[in-house]
């Protein structure tokens, strides 16, 4: 059995009064956490505990009972009579976010001793403990009861006592075949939330390998994450090559533009105030906005994307991998922002991956490797090249392709996502599977390796773009001249540009 979380929204109506006093219960919540967080600094080696032997460390260190009267670092000293489930929920709170913390500041050493051993100057800072907390008060069983479609009692400190109140819960209702977990409060701008993880079963899905050599019919929904308007690409293919359907989510230039604003801004500040605090998070509202924005539209993104598949029957999804981010010169603003939008493709990837198991559909990745500059049709280099150019070359980000090969054209991204989704089903292919096109194949081969080798061999560089052309042009060549199999099953055949993958 498999299993998958996601988390159900309601909005809640409540009196007036009780908004103060959910944002009591949240404030002493973090002040909670953030006592925990500081007791976990000074026991460092709490950290190396499991998850339930730290909670039960901590609790000797903090709370009082009749085998340890005297605990260390009291919490009472912080509040008293919190209760026992309250106190659990802010300590996971703060394990989650001490072990966080400990493991960025672990690499940031890490980086640090590499730099330092290369030569080189280190100026990067440390990663800094939260400053301030902002965490939303989950409810952990106890501290909620009698929940209903429409309402549920919570225990909240209202800021002078523990009380237990009643919601009225709207919105979509809680799937009853779901196990459900401990709801949290959750405020969006002045709207409380109930916020509910539920976990659902389900019988595991057969492995990529599976699904794609026993059966031809099996759908793939390939993706191609971009930087331009289009942030993702979307299509639907068989393992046997037929094209179902193609989706375009935008977006892009939107968020950019937003981003770009937000940092025109933050420079802005920077250059007001002349000194920084060494170690500050300066401008943080600002980023912090960024950070939503982006969250949001990852989400936005990924949902569409799952939902594409799951419309079309697609059992697997597959993305490249995203590779490092290459710097970009330019201005601070143009610097930050492709820094967030590859940083946004890592969150869709993660998003999306997530939500897709949800359906039962599982994620791959492939190899990134030239995947923009491949026909989908024959394999062969294409030019790529802006509306109203000749198509000749390749201009990085436009938007049109046309492959001089075999003719094919079309949208360059469409075409990035179709590579894609050959490239997985090429893993599992067996070169030499049917027998009746066993041996010419097997000559193919032979021949187009042949070819491009002996190109490769006479230049020990890696070859030029216009090299590899040629070789693409030649072996499509010899390919034509057989018969129409390779249209209908590109994937299949090795290509020059695969020897320069390897
Ligand atoms: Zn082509």
């Amino acid at each position: 059995m498999a299993k998958a979380t996601k988390t159900i929204r309601q909005a809640l109506s409540y009196q007036p009064q009780h908004a103060v006093w959910f944002g009591a219960n949240q404030a002493l919540f973090n002040r909670v956490v953030a006592f925990y967080f500081e007791v976990i600094q000074a026991h460092e080696k709490v950290l190396d505990l499991p998850r339930k032997e730290a909670l039960t460390a901590l609790e000797i260190l903090t709370h009082a009972t009749e085998k340890h009267p005297n605990p260390v670092m009291p919490l009472q000293e912080i509040a008293e009579h919190i209760p026992a489930m309250f106190r659990r929920a802010a300590i996971n709170a703060a394990l989650g976010s001490a072990r966080s913390f400990s493991s960025h500041l672990k690499k940031w050493r890490q980086r640090k001793e590499r730099t330092r051993a290369k030569g080189k100057k280190w100026s990067e800072r440390p990663p800094v403990p939260p400053r301030t907390w902002n965490k939303s008060a989950p409810f952990y069983v106890g501290q909620w009861k009698e929940r209903t479609a429409s309402s549920i009692l919570l225990k909240v400190w209202t800021g002078t006592c523990w009380s237990w109140i009643k919601v009225r819960i709207t919105g979509r209702e809680l799937p009853t075949s779901a196990s459900i977990g401990s709801p949290s409060l959750i405020k969006h701008g002045n709207q409380w939330w109930l916020h509910t993880p539920i976990e659902k079963s389900f019988s595991s899905p057969a492995n990529t390998e599976q699904q794609v050599t026993t059966n031809t019919a099996t759908k793939i929904c390939a993706i191609d994450l971009n930087l331009g308007e289009q942030i993702a690409v979307c299509t639907i293919q068989t393992v046997e090559g037929t094209i179902l359907a193609t989706k375009f989510i935008g977006g892009g230039r939107r968020i950019s533009g937003f981003r770009k604003q937000q940092l025109g801004w933050i420079a802005r500040n920077r250059r007001k105030t002349d000194i920084i605090a060494q170690g500050e998070q300066d401008n943080a509202d600002l980023w912090r906005k960024i950070s939503s924005h982006d969250d949001a539209l990852a989400h936005l993104v990924s949902a569409r994307i799952v939902q594409f598949a799951v419309e079309h029957g697609a059992t697997i999804l597959v993305f490249e991998h995203l590779g490092n981010l290459k710097p970009e010169k330019g201005k601070y603003s143009r610097r930050g922002n492709s820094k967030r939008a590859f940083w946004m493709k890592g969150r869709i990837f993660k998003y999306t991956k997530y939500k897709a198991w949800g359906e039962r559909i599982i994620t791959s990745r492939v190899n990134p490797r030239n995947t923009s500059q491949e026909c989908a049709r024959c394999h062969s280099l294409i030019a790529r090249y802006h509306a109203g150019q000749p198509a000749t070359g390749y201009a990085p980000g436009a938007s049109l392709v046309r492959c001089p090969d075999c003719q094919m054209q079309g949208h360059a991204d469409r075409n990035a996502s179709l590579v894609i989704g050959q490239r997985l089903i090429a893993r599992y292919q067996k070169p030499f599977q049917e027998k009746p096109q066993a041996p010419l194949r097997a000559e193919r081969v032979v021949k187009a390796t042949g070819v491009s080798s002996s190109q490769v061999a006479k230049r020990k560089e890696k070859p030029s773009l216009s090299q590899a052309r040629h070789g693409g042009g030649n072996e499509h060549g010899t390919a034509q001249d057989g018969s129409l199999w390779m249209e209908e099953r590109p994937s299949s055949i090795p290509h020059p540009l695969r020897l320069f993958n390897e």
